[in-house]
């Protein structure tokens, strides 16, 4: 445990994403003004560490505390959350997919990889009110850190959320607002709240630290591969933090010279109920981006249908060579059903897609024999059982 309130983090400042504008990060920002693109944390990573030295430390995402946004280590609000286990989860004609699974994580996703470090910046930056519109999991980690903190949360979410994202909501004393619509309709009812209220919005990549804590999976895939990176690594996308920090936790592990060689192809899945990501990636490609208005979906956190952080997703995916595939709703129900029955593992919705988009891709040889390929399980799949039950 990091006792000192001494900073042993070694960010700057905040950039713009799009022009590369510097910001005061000791000052409270949302995006930039600018261009109205997220903001991105910058690093001096010259007096970083060597990873050798990571080996004792304690084994949560506070770990990497140098290359988090906080600045007093009195300011971390930390429910243990990050470190998840990675295991082999099957070898798929000659493919070894592994999984990391993120369902361990405190309030059962790893939103609270996100939410926690946005939560412990809010404190740091004296906010006393937070507020999210969610598709039910940053909700809960949302609820629960700001529990933790003394902050009050606020959570805005679609009426068909399944109950118990709002019961557990509610259970650690978060106000809940629900609306009929998708997540954008909850994006708006929030930017009308926060100006009537003065709460401090935290919705995906318009508060900048959220991705610095879903950063961390991208820190821990590397050590837990022994610092050799899997070929692929296949992630369920809404707002595209997880693939965005991911991608952002190599860039400065290569910077670092902690890593080397060939960086994994990053692979985004969506439900074809709603896949944003999916249509613009494929009219980089000379196709019509042909993307419809969207419906909800069983897997929750996946229907972002307007997301924030388009630009940042797409230089991923084309700068890992990676690609953006969709999968029926059917498709991700039986993949959930198969995942408990023949694996014996009960994932979220979304990262059932994940596992079932991966045979996807080994069937049509884009991932080929003897690759390694890392799935992640994003949320657990015990609060999705109505969606999945009732639609059997
Ligand atoms: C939020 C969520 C996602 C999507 O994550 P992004 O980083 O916003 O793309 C995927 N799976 C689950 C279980 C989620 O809660």
């Amino acid at each position: 445990m990091q006792t000192t309130i001494e900073s042993v983090s070694l960010a700057t400042d905040l950039i713009c994403s799009r022009c590369k504008q510097p910001y005061d990060i000791h000052q409270l920002h949302t995006f930039s003004p600018c261009c109205n693109k997220p903001f991105l944390v910058n690093y001096d990573l010259a007096d970083a560490p060597e990873k050798e030295e990571l080996k004792n430390r304690r084994q949560d995402m506070w770990r990497y505390q140098e290359f988090l946004p906080v600045f007093d280590a009195e300011n971390i609000v930390t429910l243990g959350e990050g470190f998840t286990p990675v295991r082999l989860f099957e070898n798929f004609k000659n493919v070894d997919i592994y999984l990391k699974d993120e369902s361990y994580n405190p309030s059962g996703s790893f939103k609270a990889r996100g939410i926690g470090m946005a939560v412990s910046k809010a404190k740091e930056l004296g906010v006393t009110h937070c507020i999210v519109p969610t598709a039910g999991n940053a909700g809960s980690a949302l609820a629960v850190f700001c529990a933790k903190a003394g902050i009050k949360a606020t959570v805005v979410m679609p009426s068909h959320t399944p109950a118990i994202f709002i019961q557990e909501c509610k259970l650690h004393g978060a106000e809940v607002i629900l609306i009929d619509g998708l997540i954008s309709d909850c994006g708006k009812k929030v930017a009308e709240m926060k100006l009537e209220t003065g709460a401090f919005d935290v919705s995906t990549l318009k508060e900048p630290y959220r991705i610095e804590g879903k950063k961390t999976m991208g820190y821990e895939i590397a050590e837990q591969f022994n610092w050799q990176l899997p070929d692929v690594i296949v992630y369920p996308t809404g707002g595209g933090t997880g693939l965005i920090g991911i991608w952002k936790a190599f860039r400065e592990m290569q910077q670092m010279g902690w890593i080397e060689g060939k960086l994994p192809r990053m692979v985004a899945v969506q439900s074809s109920a709603c896949q944003p990501v999916v249509k613009t990636y494929a009219s980089f490609t000379g196709q019509k981006n042909d993307y419809e208005l969207p419906s909800a979906s069983v897997a929750n956190g996946l229907a972002v249908p307007f997301p924030f952080g388009m630009d940042l997703m797409m230089e991923v995916l084309t700068g890992s060579n990676g690609t953006a595939i969709a999968l029926s709703e059917e498709e991700i129900i039986s993949a959930t059903i198969e995942a408990a029955q023949q694996k014996g593992t009960l994932m979220a919705p979304e990262g059932a897609a994940v596992w079932k988009a991966t045979r996807k891709l080994i069937d049509a040889g884009w991932i080929k024999e003897n690759e390694k390929a890392l799935i992640l399980n994003t949320g657990t799949g015990y609060k999705y059982l109505d969606n999945i039950i009732l639609r059997q």
